[in-house]
């Protein structure tokens, strides 16, 4: 672990575009020198971001270790996101950020950041790592049928995924339920026939989230076969439930399931 830690890079990155792609989520372009040797192993790749501090400044984070050497009280929050595209040849990234509000710092600095501004992070770098890492969608190669099951906050990993299986020379069977809190986050996806895309929209102002997976999950049917690989992410309690009503009740090979909590609710990450 630690070695795998000691090979990521950290680096500043600047704001050169920031776009209102819905009510709920705000893509940003970031330039930095650093992200030519980014990789994405998956379209769910993760990256750490050091939220700047009231002012403004971005942390000067060296290494884990030296962030870990600091007092908790000093230590600037740390939040995970997706790399929604990546560009190395332009330096260039986008993360799609879910705006919750301001109680979280990195939701509160999504929301005032400007173009011109810089943040760190934390990224894969090539030529570091042999074996996938930052990720966990690692679907084994003869999958045929597919389940995604997502909140907002895993939708920019949700969609980089269609977008991987709508590339699949035979077209995949895919179920996808993406759930948002607004029925203009409804974001562009690929379509084909053999894809069932729903999108589930919580009632206004609900704070019900993830109610509405969990009900799509317990009325789902699996298919009768091995080549079936589901990928679910959102709220950690939620996911959790749909993981065990999974396994436990509708008997999934643990094999054949990624999962993974990207928040938990009323608590900071
Ligand atoms: C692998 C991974 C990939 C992720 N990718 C993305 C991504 O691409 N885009 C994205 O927006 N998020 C993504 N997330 C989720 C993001 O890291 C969390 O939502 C994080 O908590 C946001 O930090 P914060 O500082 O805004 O809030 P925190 O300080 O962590 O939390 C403060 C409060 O806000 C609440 N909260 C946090 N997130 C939400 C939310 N979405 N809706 C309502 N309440 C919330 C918490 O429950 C807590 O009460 C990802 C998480 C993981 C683990």
């Amino acid at each position: 672990m630690l070695e795998k830690l000691k090979k990521m890079r950290f680096f500043d990155i600047k704001i050169i575009a920031k776009t209102q792609l819905s009510p709920s989520f705000t893509r940003f372009t970031f330039h930095g020198e650093g992200v030519q040797n980014m990789l994405t192993h998956a379209p769910d790749q993760w990256i750490k971001l050091f939220i700047p501090d009231a002012n403004g400044h971005a942390p000067k984070i060296t290494s884990q270790e030296q962030y870990k050497s600091l007092d908790a009280a000093q230590r600037p929050p740390m939040r995970t996101y997706t790399v929604r595209h990546l560009r190395p040849e332009l330096h260039e990234m986008d993360i799609d950020f879910v705006i919750h509000g301001d109680e979280g710092p990195a939701s509160a600095w999504a929301i005032k950041a400007k173009i011109g501004d810089v943040i760190q992070m934390r990224a894969h770098c090539h030529s570091v790592f042999t074996k996938p890492a930052g990720c966990i969608w690692l679907p084994p190669q003869n999958t045929t049928e597919f389940l995604l099951i997502a909140d907002e906050t895993a939708i920019p990993a949700a969609i980089g995924i269609l977008e991987a299986l709508s590339q699949y020379k035979t077209s995949p069977k895919v179920t996808a339920y993406l759930e948002v809190p607004h029925k203009d986050d409804r974001l562009d996806t690929p379509v084909w026939p053999e894809l069932e895309l729903n999108w589930l929209v919580r009632k206004q102002g609900s704070h019900q989230y993830n109610q509405l997976l969990i009900d799509a999950a317990e009325k789902l049917e699996l298919p009768n076969h091995d080549n079936f690989y589901a990928w679910i992410a959102g709220e950690t309690a939620a996911i959790r439930h749909i993981r065990l009503h999974l396994t436990d009740d509708k008997n999934l090979n643990k094999e054949s399931l990624a999962f993974q909590g990207y928040w938990k609710l009323g608590q900071a990450q």
